[in-house]
């Protein structure tokens, strides 16, 4: 899977950050599951060896490690959480997640504060 919308994360360009996954061959059994659950295309599987391959390692989220908390085996290493942090600090994301959630929950916001408004108004007459 080449998906181009897996290559900048908050707009930085995702290869600056090394975020991904390593396994370790020797202990993974080749279950499969890391391949399957990654919703991002990060694992292909080769059916010969049976075993998971990187492929396309910077389209790891930033910070996920739901592989290596499922690997039954412990086989997937990542690099400490910090590295994920320093990334957020060191590119300012917060700043974008700011607009991002301005934007997402504005909506919700506006129908609250109609639903309040509706609710001041029959309290009134009630
Ligand atoms: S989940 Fe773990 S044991 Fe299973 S294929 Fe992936 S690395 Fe190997
Ligand atoms: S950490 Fe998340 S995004 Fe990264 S390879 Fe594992 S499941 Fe996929």
């Amino acid at each position: 899977m080449s998906d181009k919308k897996f290559d900048y994360w908050f707009g930085v360009p995702r290869k600056e950050i090394k975020w991904y996954p390593k396994i370790d061959p020797a202990a993974c059994i080749g279950c499969g599951l890391c391949a399957v659950i990654c919703g991002r295309g990060v694992y292909s599987y080769d059916l010969v060896t049976k075993k998971p391959i990187v492929a396309q390692p910077y389209h790891c989220l930033v910070g996920c490690q739901t592989c290596a908390n499922l690997c039954p085996v412990g086989a997937i290493e990542f690099p400490p959480p910090e590295v994920a942090r320093e990334a957020a600090r060191k590119y300012k994301i917060f700043i974008k997640v700011k607009e991002i959630l301005k934007e997402k929950f504005a909506e919700q916001l506006i129908e609250t504060a109609k639903e309040y408004g509706k609710e001041m108004a029959s309290d009134r007459k009630g």
